[in-house]
C-alpha cells in the first residue's frame, strides 16, 4: 500500500467517461511517483488526447487548462485526506499550492508556516508578501504566470524543518504537480526545497548561481524570503539571483515577459 493515496471517494465520483479516465490516470501517476519516483509505463489514454500527457499538439486552449485543473483538484483532494506522515496530526489545513495551471515558473518552498496553515494557502503573511514583491520585480505573479508550492503540504510544528522522512512521504505529490503543470522553469527558494527536489546536499552558497535540471526543466536556487526578513544583508545577493533567473527566463521564452505591476 503506497503512502498517502487512498481509495476514491465516491462522493466526488466523476460524471463522464473522460473525467473517469483523468481521475484514474491521476491515481496511477501518484502511485508511480510514491512507489518509484518516476512515472511508469502505466497510463490511461484518453481517446481524444484530453489528458494532456504526451500531447505533442502544443494545444494550450481552455480544454487543456480545464483538464489540468481537474487533475490538480483530484490530487489536492487526496492531499487533504493524506495521513502518510506525522505532520497530518498537527495541521489545521493542508497547503497544496496556488497559481495558474500553465505557469511559466513554479516556485517551490519548504513547507507551510503558521499563517499558511491557518489559511490553507502558500506563502501568505510577511514572507509571502516579500516573495510576491520579489517575483513581481522580475515579471512574475501567482495570478498571471506563476504557481507556488512547497515540498511538504502540512505545517511542521514550531516551523521546524521537515524531516527527511516527512519530505520523502510528501515529495510524490509535488512531482505529480510538476508533471501536470509543466513549468518552463523552477525556482527553489531555500536550501530545503533545493535539497529535496534536486537530491543534493550542498550549502545554499554552492547552489546559488548554478542551473540544475529536474525532469528536463531548468532549476535555479535562491534564498527563502523568510531568510531575507531575518538578515537584510541577503537581499542584495537575492536580487542578483533574481536578475539571473529573469535572464534565463527570457532566453527560454519566445517573447520576453512584461514586468507585472507590483501589487501591494
Ligand atoms: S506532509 Fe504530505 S505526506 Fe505528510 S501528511 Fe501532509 S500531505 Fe501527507
Amino acid at each position: 500500500m503506497m503512502g498517502g493515496v487512498e481509495h476514491m471517494n465516491t462522493e466526488s465520483a466523476p460524471e463522464s467517461p473522460g473525467q473517469s479516465r483523468q481521475l484514474l490516470d491521476n491515481l496511477l501517476l501518484i502511485e508511480d511517483f510514491l512507489r518509484y519516483g518516476v512515472r511508469s509505463g502505466r497510463r490511461i489514454e484518453a481517446e481524444d488526447g484530453a489528458l494532456g500527457f504526451g500531447d505533442s499538439s502544443g494545444n494550450k486552449g481552455n480544454s487543456a487548462e480545464g483538464d489540468r485543473q481537474t487533475r490538480l483538484d483530484a490530487i489536492e483532494a487526496r492531499v487533504r485526506q493524506c495521513t502518510a506522515c506525522v505532520l497530518s496530526q498537527s495541521r489545521s489545513h493542508t497547503v497544496f499550492g496556488e497559481g495558474v495551471t500553465s505557469p511559466q515558473v513554479l516556485v517551490i518552498g519548504e513547507g507551510p508556516g503558521a499563517e499558511e496553515d491557518r489559511q490553507g494557502l502558500p506563502f501568505v503573511g510577511a514572507s509571502g508578501n516579500l516573495l510576491d514583491k520579489m517575483l513581481a520585480a522580475i515579471g512574475l505573479s501567482r495570478r498571471t504566470n506563476c504557481y507556488i508550492g512547497n515540498i511538504v503540504k502540512c505545517r511542521p510544528p514550531n516551523n521546524r524543518e521537515p524531516t527527511p522522512t516527512e519530505r520523502d512521504a510528501c515529495i510524490g505529490y509535488l512531482r505529480v504537480q510538476i508533471e501536470i503543470l509543466k513549468p518552463r522553469l523552477i525556482l527553489c527558494v531555500g536550501r530545503t526545497a533545493a535539497h529535496s527536489l534536486l537530491e543534493v546536499n550542498d550549502a545554499i552558497s554552492r547552489l546559488r548561481g548554478r542551473t540544475f535540471a529536474f525532469e528536463g526543466i531548468p532549476v535555479r536556487v535562491t534564498f527563502h524570503p523568510s531568510a531575507l526578513l531575518r538578515d537584510e544583508s541577503l537581499k542584495r545577493p537575492a536580487w542578483e539571483d533574481l536578475k539571473q533567473f529573469r535572464t534565463l527566463m527570457d532566453s527560454l521564452t519566445d517573447s520576453p515577459l512584461q514586468p507585472s505591476r507590483n501589487e501591494e
